[in-house]
Parts: structure tokens; sequence; C-alpha cells
């Protein structure tokens, strides 16, 4: 049994050259975050909005949710007209307004049918809605207070587990749950220089995977620029050299995790 992980986008709020906003596609059909690039990343996979049966809020930046108006929207007047296909919103308390109010804002009035028929869950734990082969437990983690901060742990029907950081800074709710995960979707929202404690950087990331040297890392939601993109880095597009167990992905990359573990496509 296996899992499929695509990187539709791998930057942080800034758009470094080459990258979309993060965000994680599972198994073709689960969305981690809904960012303001999203339509765009499907687009580019081509993937229709209507193939998306879940979606994971993880906190309410912008970076993080702006893009879920012109979701319902493509899906309502483009690609499932009929409304045959079901979605189901996870997100922490308050998940159901926010995304209302963003949506209400966005287009006033046009998507108000298909909010209400979409599948609302503010619980911290269970099943992920229309993907039954998949558990999760949401937990807060270290970010900005205001936006309702947290990170997923995702657990597969083979056992496999996968833990989406969201946006974090090294926290004891990340590091206690590490060891259990095959794999963490870590972010590495700035550089070393950069003195905040509400992301992880180079030097923090790669503490916490030698402390966890079974367990393999993909880092997204970077601030560097992708070394394969052919302009001009707007900041750097230098990777930094990190644990082997670190892998630092680019938009469009993808793997299969199973009992083998986790291998490139
Ligand atoms: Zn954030």
């Amino acid at each position: 049994m296996a899992v499929k992980l695509e990187f539709l986008g791998t930057g942080n709020a800034f758009l470094p050259q080459g990258r979309y906003h993060s965000l994680l596609l599972v198994d073709e059909s689960i969305l981690i975050d809904c960012p303001p690039t999203a339509l765009a990343s499907l687009r580019r996979r081509e993937l229709s909005p209507k193939h998306i049966k879940s979606i994971l809020f993880t906190h309410w930046h912008g970076d993080h949710y702006f893009g879920i108006p012109f979701l319902i929207l493509e899906r309502k007047w483009i690609s499932d007209r009929s409304g045959e296909s079901d979605l189901s919103i996870h997100g922490p308390k308050g998940c159901r307004k926010r995304v209302s109010q963003l949506c209400e804002t966005a287009y006033p009035g046009s998507m108000t049918d298909r909010l209400d028929s979409l599948e609302w869950n503010e619980e911290e734990k269970g099943v992920v809605g229309n993907s039954p082969k998949w558990q999760f437990e949401r937990f807060k983690v270290e970010h900005d207070e205001e936006v309702d901060p947290h990170g997923y742990l995702l657990i597969h029907e083979s056992g496999l587990q996968i833990m989406h950081t969201g946006d974090s800074g090294p926290c004891e709710a990340i590091s206690s749950r590490v060891p259990q995960c095959d794999v963490v979707v870590i972010e590495m929202g700035v550089p070393d220089e950069v003195d905040v404690s509400m992301h992880f950087k180079p030097s923090t990331l790669d503490e916490l995977a030698r402390a966890n040297p079974n367990t393999k890392f993909l880092v997204t939601h970077t601030w560097l620029d992708d070394p394969r993109s052919s302009k001009t880095p707007i900041l750097s597009a230098e990777l930094p050299s990190l644990s082997d167990n670190v892998i630092q992905v680019g938009d469009g990359d993808g793997f299969i995790l199973d009992s083998d573990g986790l291998n490139p496509i």
C-alpha cells in the first residue's frame, strides 16, 4: 500500500523564483492548505479541482488560505457544475466562518449555495472527510497566535505516518511526534540570520533531522529560490547543506512512500 506525495508549491509567502506558495497534494485528492496560487498549481499539474476531496487548513495566514474562493468558484462554474463532487474542509475551530467570510468578500453571494453543501469538520482528530484511508490529528504549533497555527499528523491505513508542520518554529508538539513519523513535511520559512521563533531555519531544522535519523524530512515553504530556475534569484538559490535524511523539494517534485521507504516519482 503506497502513499503519493506531490509538492504543487514549495515557496513561502514571498514567492521565490520557480516556486508557487507551499501546497502539498496527498494521493491526488487531499490538499494541505489552499494558498493564493492553488488554482494555478492545479492547472500546472493538470488536475481538475473537482478531484479534490479534502482540504486540511493549518492556519489563517493569507498564503495558506486565500486561494479557497477561486477553487470553490471554479468547481461551481467550470469543473463541477452539477455539484456531484464532495468536498470536505477541515480546520481549527472557526474554520467555516473564516472561509465563508473570505469567499463572501471575494465574490459576494456567488458561493453561498456551495459553502452550504460542503462538509465542514472542525474536530481535532478523526477520519479525513471523503478519504477513509486516512486518519488525522491536528495539533497546536509555534507560530503567530493570531492565526491559530496547527500542524497535522496523517495516519494511513497501512500504518504509514506523515506529519505536516504547517508554519511553525521548533516546539515540543512537533519534536515529540517526529520519531513515530515516516516522513515529516516541514517548513523552512526564513534564513538563519532572521531572528524569529515562529519559523524553522536551516540550523534548527538540521538539528531536528539529526536527532531523528530514521525519519525523512521534506523541506517546503522555503525562502530560497529554486536552483533549477533560470531567473535571477531574489534572495539566494544556494541550498544549505543539511543532514542526509533531509530533501529540499521543488515545485513538481513527487514521492511514493511505502514499506520500501520514500522514493522520488
Ligand atoms: Zn504562517
